[in-house]
């Protein structure tokens, strides 16, 4: 049978439904640490991640011999019906991970939409409240609620009709657009002025460093005002780490570079290595008011994927992916500095530990987007085998989710790709 890119593509074109889009003309075929091949054998440098799934980097060989040892002994029972201890055990070890010195409690699910949205679900049934503030540039998944939490709604929200209620939006603080923290701490008390009381509201959620919203990390200053707002309201603040979570960072999760400690954190992507798993941990007193029967789901914490996720706590323990995240940060941001100095069309360096990006103006302009020459500059690095991902609202930062198990010379070939991009664009 044919494979190639084109005819698998047309194949695509012809059986899977138009909404599921796709960034890279490309069928992956196997893939190997933070390289991937194509179907016509050829190799490309993966400096997307699989989005911020693979920390861990694809294929590796702990994690795959972790699956492959739970294959031969169990590879599903409902955990409402069989316990089993890959999960129990995840949730010891994730407890562990998230910061704050008391008593913590865990839930696992699939994907990342899902731990946001029964974090919602638990924050609710703790305070008796139903609103949630969230914040503009938030992305928080694709199932109805958390698409509206999520700020973007063209493409994600598009035609779908009358959205979940109870949200409300607040400004994501962010110098570069002239968003100070007093700003975003304003836009909340507006909300709870104009649009919902704080005894209304249940959650505050909040991305510690905005993923698909452009890499924006939030000043401390705005977290420890957030958590004081929170306390003086007796609402519950939720850290959504889905995208920063595992390390990507610098800190297994990135609360811990914000002094002070969300009530529930949301994890998934890179905690299972390209397993689906996710979840929610936070006080155990919060976790426990549902009654029994009012979480889970037949596949959630599926064994294979609880053993891959175990399997990629270790590999973080013993390769000291935490060190290592904050080298590949620096170095990133040193390269992507020096293009800096030699493209205007950069208008902002920026990130924390390895979650790095560049923001790209017309001219040099922050505040003319340049979604074009971003896009021009993703296609171009690709035809030279580099594979990069946009993000922000207007498709105009280019986002750098390098394995943090990339070899030295391999982060060396993505910058000078890079480069040379930038050399023959901007
Ligand atoms: N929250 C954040 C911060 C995310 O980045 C994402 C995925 N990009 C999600 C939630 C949703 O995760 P999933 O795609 O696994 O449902």
């Amino acid at each position: 049978m044919d494979r190639t890119n084109a005819s698998l593509l047309q194949r695509r074109q012809a059986a899977v439904a138009r909404g599921v889009s796709q960034v890279h003309p490309i069928v992956a075929d196997h893939a190997h640490n933070a390289t991937v091949v194509d179907v016509e054998g050829r190799e490309y440098l993966d400096f997307a991640g699989g989005i911020a799934v693979l920390n861990t980097g694809h294929l590796h060989p702990k994690v795959i011999a972790a699956v492959q040892a739970q294959l031969g002994k169990l590879t599903h029972t409902c955990f409402q019906v069989l316990a089993y201890e890959p999960y129990i055990a995840l949730c010891e070890q994730i407890a562990k991970r998230v910061p704050g010195d008391f008593a913590k409690k865990t839930l696992l699910v699939t994907t990342g939409s899902e731990a946001v949205e029964n974090a919602v679900k638990i924050a609710r049934a703790a305070t008796g409240r139903a609103g949630v503030i969230v914040f503009t540039g938030a992305y928080h998944g694709r199932t109805l609620m958390t698409l509206a939490m999520t700020g973007k709604k063209v493409p994600y929200a598009a035609g779908m009709g009358l959205m979940p209620g109870g949200v409300y939006r607040a400004q994501y603080p962010c110098a570069l657009h002239g968003v100070s923290v007093d700003d975003a701490i304003a836009s909340i008390e507006r909300v709870f002025k104009n649009d919902a009381e704080p005894r209304d509201i249940a959650a505050i959620v909040i991305e510690p460093v905005q993923g698909e919203g452009g890499f924006y990390p939030a000043p401390v200053e705005f977290m420890q005002r957030l958590r004081a707002l929170c306390d003086q309201h007796g609402i519950l603040l939720v850290a959504d780490e889905v995208q920063t979570g595992a390390g990507r960072t610098g800190s297994f999760f990135a609360m811990e570079q914000m002094g002070v400690l969300a009530d529930l954190t949301t994890f998934a992507k890179s905690v299972g290595g390209g397993f689906p798993i996710a979840g929610v941990c936070g006080k155990a007193e919060i976790m426990d008011v549902i009654a029994p029967g009012g979480l889970g789901g037949t596949y959630a914490g599926n064994p294979l994927a609880c053993a891959a996720a175990l399997a990629v706590l270790e590999v973080f323990e013993e390769e000291r992916l935490l060190e290592r995240s904050q080298v590949i940060g620096a170095r990133l941001s040193a390269g992507l500095r020096a293009l800096q100095a030699k493209h205007p069309s950069i208008v902002d360096v920026r990130g924390l530990g390895a979650m790095v990006a560049i923001e790209l103006g017309v001219g040099g302009d922050p505040h003319q987007p340049d979604a074009e020459l971003t896009n021009r500059l993703v296609a171009r690095a690709r035809d030279k085998g580099l594979i990069l991902l946009s993000c922000g609202p207007y498709g105009n930062v280019l986002r750098m989710l390098v394995p943090l198990t990339v070899e030295d010379a391999l982060l060396e070939r993505g910058l000078a790709i890079l480069g040379e991009c930038f050399a023959e664009l901007a």
